[in-house]
């Protein structure tokens, strides 16, 4: 049998978060019943004219920038036309041969160097609004008693990535997902939370055998709404397409939706040709033209990406801890702030990848300053304590003395009648140790740290037992 690779390339809808819709001064979001977000814009009366939103302009453009995208000096509005009830236009306002962003490249790092996945553009264009199938068992519009429509969704922006076919595992697939979720949030202009549909991605995939440079016919892969499902419907979809070539068959260029609990795909309809779309420029709109000024307005902050690398070189630090701390901006920032604190750095990652991130608190909320006492002073706090500290580093009274306090009893009045007590219940021990057997020492400390929960400086049991046991 024949070594396959998978082809896989990625279309990406972000939902930006601006105040407004694309094209008129609804608000755009969620809050109002049904139907409550709208005008004679959105809602295409005749006669009603779209003014595009400065906001969403410039933050595609940001968002191009960090694609390693190259922004038009024009990019262009054409009408798309297809006729659906959640589009009352009858056609869809976006960007075709000439959008604003094109021809980048997004690193993604990984543990045996960057993948370099090419992004063919990214263009701004308004959503659909959303139609709620009603009855049916799949939600689907087959088997539904009847259908709503919510034009609240209506005329949002929304901007389409589209990267090459550069992806060649489910897994690579979503890792750089992820890392593009991440980078959009960190850049402020979505909250990209894929359970709300505010990033959705299709993929394209096929698979040819290794060696082969020509591509095999694709399918479009839709549906899913989460990394997991993401990656386990290219799977589905790998597996199938390989069973096809290998029974002889031919893979169909069709749209497919992955079904997840049975964990395979169907088909949903007959792939439309681009032309069926019969695009032309929107009349009442003028080119988008970003201009100088624009492109040295926007700055962008340091991307995840990079900032993992740097993690890895700044601190030392594995890919794999370097990424999970940058999985959230709030982490990375304490984990900064933590080990610029003077905490030793593996030792502050450990800390916060594990232990701080099982108790959920906010990062952003937390104490650093006083955390890195903590998480410096941990060796010699009782585990509990410890445990409480990183749990309750978000209050506002948090302070690391509280927590410092309960580490060390290094009052010999306090220790001594424990010592005595110890010694006491092991006479053998004390012959022995008295007899040569000087390693004995540690098991008489670590009797007296369980006695005390750690509590106890060890240095000072040391002095203790050394005295009462030479004697
Ligand atoms: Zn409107």
């Amino acid at each position: 049998m024949p070594e396959w690779e998978p082809v896989i390339g990625l279309e990406i809808h972000v939902q930006l978060k601006t105040r407004t819709k694309m094209f008129c001064r609804c608000a755009n979001g969620f809050g109002g019943g049904p139907n409550t977000q709208t005008c004679p814009v959105c809602l295409a009366f005749p006669g009603a004219l779209p003014v595009p939103n400065q906001q969403a302009i410039e933050w595609t453009v940001k968002l191009g920038r960090a694609l390693g995208c190259t922004i038009a000096d024009r990019a262009l509005f054409h009408r798309k036309h297809y006729p659906y009830p959640d589009l009352p236009k009858g056609y869809q306002i976006s960007q075709y041969d000439e959008p604003l962003c094109v021809d980048g490249r997004f690193i993604v790092p990984g543990p045996d160097g960057d993948a370099e996945i090419g992004i063919v553009r990214a263009h701004l264009e308004e959503d659909a609004a959303k139609t709620i199938h009603v009855g049916g068992a799949t939600g689907r519009i087959v088997g539904a008693a009847h259908s709503d429509v919510d034009f609240n969704r209506g005329g949002t922006p929304l901007v389409e990535i589209v990267t090459h076919p550069d992806l060649h595992s489910a897994d690579e697939a979503k890792h750089f997902l992820q890392l593009l979720r991440q980078t959009v949030v960190e850049l402020g202009i979505s909250d990209a939370e894929m359970e709300k549909g505010q990033l959705r991605a299709d993929a394209n995939v096929s698979v040819r055998e290794v060696g082969e440079t020509e591509f095999r016919t694709r399918t479009e892969l839709k549906n899913m709404n989460s990394f997991n499902h993401i990656a386990r419907g290219i799977e589905a979809e790998v597996r199938r397409q390989i069973a096809v070539w290998e029974s002889g068959g031919e893979v169909v260029q069709q749209t497919l939706d992955y079904e997840v609990k049975s964990d395979t795909v169907t088909a949903r309809r007959q792939k439309e040709e681009a032309d069926d779309y019969r695009y032309f420029p929107e009349p009442d709109l003028v080119p988008i033209e970003p201009g100088r000024e624009l492109l040295e307005r926007i700055e962008l902050p340091e991307l995840p990406g990079e900032r993992i690398r740097r993690f890895e070189s700044q601190y030392g630090l594995a890919y794999y801890d370097a990424e999970v701390l940058n999985s959230s901006a709030g982490l990375a920032a304490l984990y900064e702030r933590v080990a610029l604190d003077g905490v030793d750095a593996k030792a502050a990652s450990n800390v916060l990848m594990n232990e701080f991130a099982a108790t959920g608190v906010d990062p952003d909320a937390v104490n650093a300053e006083e955390l890195a006492k903590v998480i410096s002073a941990r060796s010699s706090i009782p585990r509990e304590t410890f445990t409480r500290a990183l749990a309750e580093s978000a209050d506002p009274e948090f302070r690391a003395e509280t927590y410092l306090a309960e580490t060390v009893v290094a009052d010999t009045s306090e220790l001594e009648p424990i010592v005595d007590r110890i010694l006491a219940a092991n006479p053998g021990q004390v012959e022995a140790y008295r007899g040569g057997k000087e390693g004995l020492l540690g098991f008489f400390v670590g009797q007296v740290m369980r006695e005390t929960q750690g509590k106890a400086d060890p240095k000072v049991v040391n002095g203790l037992l050394r005295d009462k046991l030479t004697v």
